[in-house]
């Protein structure tokens, strides 16, 4: 399986930074750029003549509700802290208080951030049948919010957090009521042991369940719509090529470059809210 590292991967990449370059050309021109709309455009046909498309999103679809890419240097929490450090399996075995202190500041700045236009454009393409569902790497349970029903999250949600011995689990809203009694933390209600979130920290092996859903829906996928993804880190970065190598095409919609823009039928370099507004404005 090819995971794009290579150094075709180089060469993609620069091409994608003079892509990047000419669109912001064409909107310090202050006009709407003709070749974005037109990549809109072919991205609904390419929408509308799939039978088996899926959206594929990393972080860049939630910055637009106030959610910074926690991998993007010196943003909010992350900030002053190394989320290799604290947000580790091992951290949290050695020290639940510690880990605890770091995330729940992280839970609580997730709890009342929206569901932004461009989750509410990839609801509406499944509602309207044109994509079979969501793969997405993000934890902030946006997605579900907006409306999309097949989603598939690779590294959990904060949705709930689970007691690895008896696998029991609480919701979010009531982990943070027990996080602000401020009574070390969260623990279990039957056997007392700290709860870890469920989401996939460092160090964790990926959840084998829906790992498999997502390349199953890859496999099958005649067309494979990224979102807000460099598409550079493990798995988000291999299932692109799973669909590409099994036939089917690629669009890309964000605005870093991805060792995919030169697999890419449709290519939007644009910010993620104004261009799947601008596609679905076109399946009008
Ligand atoms: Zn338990």
């Amino acid at each position: 399986m090819s995971e794009g590292t290579g150094p075709g991967a180089v060469a993609a990449t620069s091409a994608a930074a003079g892509a990047v370059a000419s669109a912001a050309a064409g909107a310090s021109r202050g006009g709407s750029d003709a070749s974005t709309d037109d990549g809109a455009y072919r991205l609904a046909e390419l929408l509308r003549k799939s039978e088996r498309a899926v959206v594929l999103t990393g972080a860049g679809v939630s910055v637009p509700s106030g959610i910074p890419d926690f991998r993007s240097p010196g943003t909010g929490l992350w900030a002053n802290v190394d989320p290799m450090e604290v947000a580790t399996i091992d951290a949290f075995r050695h020290d639940p208080d510690r880990f605890w202190r770091f995330y729940g500041d992280r839970f609580a700045s997730l709890y009342d951030r929206e569901p932004n236009p461009a989750h509410h454009a990839i609801a509406e393409l499944e509602r309207r049948g044109l994509v079979r569902g969501v793969i997405t790497q993000n934890v902030d349970r946006l997605h579900r919010r907006a409306g999309s029903r097949r989603l598939v999250e690779i590294h959990g949600s904060i949705e709930w957090s689970i007691c690895l011995r008896c696998r029991g689990r609480i919701g979010l809203e009531r982990v943070l009521e027990l996080l602000q009694e401020g009574d070390g933390p969260p623990t279990c209600e039957s056997c007392l042991e700290p709860l870890k979130p469920d989401v996939v920290l460092f160090g964790e092996i990926l959840p084998r369940a829906p790992m498999e859903e997502a390349f199953a829906l890859a496999s099958e996928a005649d067309l494979m719509l990224c979102v807000g993804s460099s598409l550079e880190v493990f798995p988000v970065a291999s299932l692109p090529a799973v669909t590409r190598d099994a036939g089917g095409r690629l669009a890309i919609v964000t605005q870093s470059s991805t060792p995919y823009d030169g697999d890419a039928a449709v290519r939007l370099s644009g910010d993620v809210v104004s261009e799947l507004e601008r596609v679905v404005s076109e399946l009008r």
